[in-house]
């Protein structure tokens, strides 16, 4: 009955560089409890070095292979990090709507009136995200001081080849990792890079063995 019930239940399980090792058995654990919806969210805020961002690669083919085996067992899960790309490999890359514009188009307003670009940036009282006040008005150009100068986003971003998939446009998690809005660092690019080509060959895959039963999933039919 209690494991009927936690495939209702979605948890979140945030990962650091020193627990992101465990992601493949906190899944399992999860799976076994009977969670099916499986929410995975890296700790910006955290210290990714060089060799806790190249352990990314083997830990989402890992992940990827757990995904897949819930598939040919009958029983999926949902696991965001391949669901929501796999989504967008469907939809051909993020949608202009999909895309965050902060400060433009999404703001989080505080119980106080005072206005920030993005709800993860709200800290306690005013800070130096915020870019208005609902009742003096609101200046985007506040922003610019968490800008790097120069070009929108990083110049390796304009030739990427798989721009359209990445996230390269959440100002809030460039901001966590680089210290900028527009610039994005080197674990933000080699996650998304990494968690496309795993959700890609995942995709492929199960696609060419389940056809339309994968289809069903995908659109909430089945999990
Ligand atoms: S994968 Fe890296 S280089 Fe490519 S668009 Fe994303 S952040 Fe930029
Ligand atoms: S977390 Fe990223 S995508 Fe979400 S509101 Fe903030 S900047 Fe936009």
């Amino acid at each position: 009955m209690a494991s009927e019930m936690l495939g209702h239940v979605m948890v979140n399980a945030v990962f650091t560089p020193s627990t992101i090792k465990n992601l493949p058995d906190t899944i399992r654990y999860f799976s076994g409890l009977g969670v099916r919806q499986i929410y995975l969210s890296p700790d910006y805020s955290a210290y990714w070095n060089e060799e806790a961002i190249s352990s990314l690669t083997r830990i989402y083919e890992d992940i990827g292979d757990l995904y897949k085996s819930y598939y040919r067992e009958g029983n999926p899960h949902y696991i965001s990090l391949i669901d929501n790309k796999i989504s967008v490999i469907l939809r051909n890359g993020y949608d202009q709507k999909d895309r965050c514009r902060m400060g433009i188009a999404e703001f989080a307003i505080t119980p106080e009136g005072n206005v920030f670009p993005c709800e993860r940036l709200v800290g306690s009282g005013n800070n130096d995200h915020q870019i208005g006040n609902i009742f003096q008005g609101i200046d985007p150009k506040f922003m610019l001081c968490h800008c790097a100068k120069g070009q929108q986003i990083n110049e390796a971003c304009l030739e990427c080849a798989i721009r359209d998939f990445c996230m390269n446009w959440c100002g809030c998690s460039n901001y966590m990792t680089s210290g900028y809005y527009n610039r994005v660092s080197s674990f933000l690019c080699h996650s998304e890079k990494t968690i496309l080509q795993t959700s890609f060959r995942v995709f492929r895959e199960l696609e060419s063995e389940l056809g339309p039963l994968f289809y069903q999933h995908l659109v909430g039919k089945q999990c």
